[in-house]
């Protein structure tokens, strides 16, 4: 994907250092109060410590892993400017605004408003605060517990949380809420598949775009499959789960979807919830 020096979005709100424990003096907003306050008082006041209060220590970075952590950073900025450029363009042929979402990165834990998370629940969207949520660990889980390399295969990760977003935009979101607590779990469940794999099928109507807009490597569909393929819930259970339990699809409809957005561009064509055959 060509992504370097592409428009990094600016609806990011950067908790990194933040949830990271110590604060480097000038980093967040702490350390200016910090700096502020040793000004005021003369320098008499040691800021090499400071805490942020009720937030657990986390190790620091090394040199090569800030390097690293830094990249992908400036990367899901790309990458979520990439899906404002193509959302705003699909909602203007429409005669609407896009509201775009709001990216927050966090590191090992992070308040939002469906309640707090931690990295190890992977990327996720907030319908209640319309805002994306991504510890950049995620990255390396992909590659090494995934086995899902490659820059698409993130991207791919980020534009499904944005065809969230789209859901959430379009009262799909809403719909599915209401509907819990009205059937079984069983049910339920089964609408949560077509959920997911509608928020794949939008994830592949974005890189349709991106292909238009000449991003698109050799390669990169295929990562983005590759990924799909990877996350898809008979895969991730390995067959210990019954299928009724699934809620994001098997790899193959997950496949399926992504290439059907991918190949269509056609927002119209992604009804999975009136489609009799998921794939
Ligand atoms: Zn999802």
């Amino acid at each position: 994907m060509l992504w370097k020096g592409g428009r990094q979005s600016s609806n990011v709100d950067d908790r990194r250092g933040v949830s990271g424990g110590q604060v480097a003096v000038g980093g967040g907003i702490l350390g200016v109060i910090a700096l502020v306050l040793n000004l005021l008082l003369g320098g008499g006041v040691d800021t090499s410590q400071l805490q942020v209060p009720g937030v657990q220590n986390s190790r620091e970075l090394s040199p090569e892993e800030k390097a690293a952590d830094d990249e992908r950073g400036q990367f899901v900025k790309t990458v979520l400017g990439y899906t404002e450029d193509v959302w705003n363009e699909v909602y203007q042929k429409t005669g609407k605004d896009y509201p775009e979402p709001t990216l927050v990165l966090f590191r090992d834990a992070v308040q939002s408003g469906c309640g707090n998370a931690s990295a190890a629940s992977g990327p996720f969207y907030c319908p209640a605060d319309q805002q994306l949520y991504i510890d950049l660990s995620f990255y390396n889980d992909l590659e090494n517990k995934f086995g899902a390399a490659g820059d698409f295969a993130m991207a791919y990760v980020i534009a499904h949380e944005v065809g969230h977003h789209i859901q959430t935009l379009n009262g799909t979101s809403e719909k599915m809420a209401r509907l819990r607590g009205q059937v079984s779990q069983e049910e339920y469940n089964q609408y949560s598949v077509r959920l997911e794999l509608q928020a794949d099928f939008l994830a592949g109507v974005w890189a349709h775009y991106m292909k238009g807009k000449k991003i698109l490597e050799e390669g990169d569909i295929e990562e983005a499959l590759n990924a799909a393929n990877a996350i898809g819930d008979d895969r991730l259970t390995q067959g210990r789960v019954s299928p009724e339990s699934f809620t994001h699809g098997t790899s193959a409809q997950r496949m399926y979807w992504f290439k059907k957005g991918f190949e269509t561009g056609d927002i119209n064509q992604g009804d999975t919830f009136s489609a009799r055959e998921l794939n």
